[in-house]
């Protein structure tokens, strides 16, 4: 092995060289990025970037020299066109480049709304790269009323960020729901509490007929024949997996483009990590956007490259921080059948239970039980529902099986 490309200079594609370094590799490391700028974090872009409280040099996620010093060629700016697998050549704009392993880490792009409902108006943004948040800072200004389209943690996000700078918020979503695909009702209930009490409108369960305005956006009517003002929208919809190199090269691709344990495509030269992968979890697949996925499967993902792989089995986490909450999340809820809520001094958290399997726990302003909630996940074990509900009992004192 003397050449990997990395195509995706994000949280994954920049885990993934630092890992094969740390490991001894010695070949060629070229990693290859649409974005003009070296890697970063996405997460504070909805958070303590847009707020104005983290400066962008706190956003790059290693220094400047970080590259060099590793002996990694970073090329930014420089969207990979194809891939020809015959002859194991990306072809950039640049020229071709020969791999002897290829590794797919092309993140996604947040979905848009349609043309035909107003998504191509200015003063409509959404929020996936520096250069989105960099394009909508200038429009919070106090006062002005911003206009969302999704309640999800994104969304959401935005709406504390706004609210906090004075700005008049409307969220609207259209299932019934704030958080419908990703918490429980339960959850969604203490979250949209905070949310009202800051003064935030969110309209729940009723859809968008189109965003208004002639070139520029002045309000959105819904479909019930609403008419809501607005200075500029944001829209949170979800992502689309970047699978477009993938499919044109005849790779596998279902929801994100298909590995195996070891973070091979279905062409063995070449892996997939991060938000554009879907890896096989119980009897099927699974895709997660997250950073701990894309930083666990990239070193994974190098560890196969390095011919000492291990089956990526993750211990999925995640976190959203809105106003003074903090969320922090272990573990995946699908398929639970009940939600047990505990009251703690300063926050509550959300346990998920299928039967009597813990399978996930959201956590606000409560570590504790998010670090514990973790480490029973983590080792397999489910404390008993009611004794989590009875906030008398300490939980680290309850018995688990
Ligand atoms: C606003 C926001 C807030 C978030 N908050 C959280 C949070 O609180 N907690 C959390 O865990 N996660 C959060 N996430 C999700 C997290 O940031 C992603 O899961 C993570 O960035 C995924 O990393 P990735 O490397 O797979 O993809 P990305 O970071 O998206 O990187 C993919 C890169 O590939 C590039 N690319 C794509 N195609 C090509 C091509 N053909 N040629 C060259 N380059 C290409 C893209 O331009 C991009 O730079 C948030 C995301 C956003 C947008």
């Amino acid at each position: 092995m003397t050449h990997v490309i990395v195509v995706g200079a994000g949280q994954a594609g920049a885990a993934l060289s630092a890992r094969l370094r740390q490991q001894g590799f010695e070949g060629q490391i070229t990693l290859i990025g649409e974005e003009p700028v070296a890697p970063y974090q996405r997460p504070p872009l909805s958070k303590k970037y847009l707020t104005g409280e983290l400066p962008i040099d706190r956003l790059y996620l290693r220094p400047a020299s970080f590259y060099a010093d590793q002996n990694i060629t970073l090329m930014t700016g420089c969207r990979v066109e194809r891939i020809d697998r015959a002859a194991r050549r990306v072809i950039t704009p640049r020229g071709p480049l020969a791999y002897d392993a290829l590794v797919l880490a092309t993140g996604g792009r947040a979905r848009r709304l349609p043309q035909a409902l107003g998504g191509g108006l200015d003063g409509v943004y959404t929020v996936r790269t520096l250069a989105d948040v960099d394009a909508m800072a200038p429009e919070f200004v106090a006062g002005r009323h911003l206009f969302i389209v999704g309640g999800g943690y994104i969304g959401l996000e935005a709406a504390a960020v706004a609210r906090q700078r004075g700005l008049t918020v409307t969220v609207l979503d259209a299932s019934s729901r704030i958080l419908n695909r990703v918490a429980s009702a339960q959850t969604a209930d203490y979250i949209r509490a905070q949310h009202l009490a800051h003064g935030v409108e969110i309209i729940e369960g009723e859809t968008l007929d189109h965003l208004t305005g002639v070139s520029r956006v002045d309000g959105a009517l819904l479909s019930n024949g609403r008419q809501i003002p607005a200075d500029f929208a944001i829209v949170g919809i979800g992502l689309a997996p970047a699978t477009e190199l993938a499919e044109a090269a005849g790779l596998d691709v279902a929801d994100g483009i298909t590995v195996d344990a070891l973070c091979r495509t279905s062409d063995p030269a070449i892996y997939a990590v991060g938000d554009c992968a879907s890896f096989p979890h119980g009897a099927g697949h699974l895709r997660l956007e997250s950073v701990p996925n894309a930083i666990a499967m990239a070193e994974a993902a190098a560890d196969a490259i390095l011919g000492h792989g291990t089956p990526y089995r993750p211990n999925p986490w995640f976190w959203s921080d809105q106003y003074d909450m903090s969320l922090q999340i272990a573990g995946l809820s699908t398929g639970y059948d009940r939600v047990v809520s505990r009251d703690s001094d300063r926050g509550k958290s959300f346990w998920y239970f299928a039967g009597a399997r813990l399978l996930a726990v959201d956590a606000v302003n409560d570590p504790r039980a998010y670090m514990l909630g973790k480490r029973w996940l983590e080792a397999g074990l489910s404390p008993n529902p009611a004794h989590v509900a009875d906030a008398s009992r300490e939980l680290k004192s309850l018995g688990t099986s």
